[in-house]
């Protein structure tokens, strides 16, 4: 049999073994007694208690639904990308691995002058890598990966978000080393104030503000990465705690090779020579990564569509007689697939960088 989490989320049949829930539930805020809380919601405290069976102080006053967001939705058990997946950005993965790779690897170390921040910015143009860093952090380190849009909380969780974030901070505490994701936190900590500002878009920033003043003073290894194509919007004190800020900038000619090289590989669909793939890179000038994603999709296509506008029946293709993706469906897809960021925008990013950015 199996069973849906109150989200709608899968979730595998789980076989109590009855041990220590009923404690966990009694000291849940809110809570009517043990049959309030269905099966997956007790498996998520249960894995949260500590050696004693105890919920850990900064859970204890939750709802246990939010907790179990935290959990199911929010924190990303597997997220599978590791530093050789991300084209380029050497200055920001060394700068990565010296703040937290190294140092959750030998804690002793990098200790007292030599502690790392806690939180880290990654700003620049949308499609260039920024999620995948974050995952690939959370990989490497062996940490355990939380990922929140931040516009998610002001638009989906309206009136939630100052608890869910309470509930975000706790679980990741519980979760060491724990890395979250903040995506688009330009929406969470902007300098746009008070007037149009509502109350509790006022209170979510601050609850966000102290949560992470809490865990950059104590000696939890949980690390606030930010993620914004927005940088100029953030304020003073936002740029305060996120104390290393990289620029991940559009991906370099070279980037753009190996990226469309090892898409297609992946589909034993690369056949190209050198020349063409110099050809492609100096016609992809001003693509982000996901720009380069979208035109190997919209290429490989190229032979398909091919056969059937030659009057090919889709269900007859023979799979292995599909020619391979060439230099012309490139040229073909260059047309379709445009830039999707602006030259214009980049002056903004790199003005912004050498003001606040960690240089290279
Ligand atoms: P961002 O968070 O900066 O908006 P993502 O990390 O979500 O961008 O990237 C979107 C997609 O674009 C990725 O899933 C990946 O396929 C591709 N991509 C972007 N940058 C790179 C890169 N540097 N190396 C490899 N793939 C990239």
């Amino acid at each position: 049999v199996s069973r849906r989490g109150v989200r709608g989320n899968f979730i595998p049949p789980i076989k109590s073994n009855g041990s220590n829930i009923g404690n966990i539930t009694s000291r849940i805020a809110g809570n009517k007694g043990d049959d309030s809380l269905d099966e997956s919601t007790k498996k998520c405290l249960e894995i949260l208690c500590g050696p004693d069976g105890e919920l850990p102080e900064k859970l204890r006053n939750l709802e246990p639904r939010l907790i179990e967001h935290v959990s199911n939705e929010i924190m990303d058990k597997d997220p599978n990308v590791h530093w050789d997946d991300i084209a380029g950005l050497d200055h920001a993965k060394s700068c990565v691995n010296e703040m937290v790779i190294f140092p959750l690897l030998r804690p002793d170390l990098f200790m007292g002058c030599r502690s790392p921040g806690r939180g880290l910015l990654l700003f620049g143009p949308p499609g260039t890598g920024k999620t995948m860093i974050g995952k690939a952090i959370a990989g490497e380190a062996k940490a355990t990966f939380f990922y929140i849009s931040a516009s998610s909380l002001t638009s989906k969780w309206i009136g939630e978000g100052e608890k869910l974030v309470r509930a975000l901070f706790g679980v990741a505490s519980c979760r060491q080393p724990a890395v979250i994701f903040v995506d688009e936190i330009d929406s969470l900590l902007s300098q746009r104030k008070s007037d149009g500002e509502h109350e509790s878009s006022r209170r979510l920033k601050t609850q966000f503000l102290i949560e992470m003043e809490g865990f950059d003073s104590g000696n939890e290894k949980v690390l606030l990465i930010g993620a914004t194509n927005r940088p100029q919007e953030l304020d003073e004190a936002a740029r305060r705690r996120l104390t290393k800020r990289l620029y991940i900038p559009l991906p370099s000619s070279e980037a753009r090779a190996w990226i469309a090289r090892s898409l297609l590989e992946k589909d034993g669909l690369f056949k190209l020579s050198n020349e063409e793939i110099d050809i492609i890179c100096n016609l992809t000038e001003g693509y982000s990564g996901s720009d380069m994603k979208n035109l190997v999709k919209d290429a490989s296509l190229g032979p398909i569509r091919e056969q059937i506008r030659q009057g090919a029946k889709v269900v007859n293709l023979e799979k292995e007689k599909i020619r391979p993706v060439t230099l012309q469906d490139f040229k073909i897809s260059l047309q379709q697939v445009r830039p999707s960021v602006s030259p214009n925008e980049l002056g903004t990013y790199e003005q912004w960088n050498k003001q606040f950015g960690s240089l290279a």
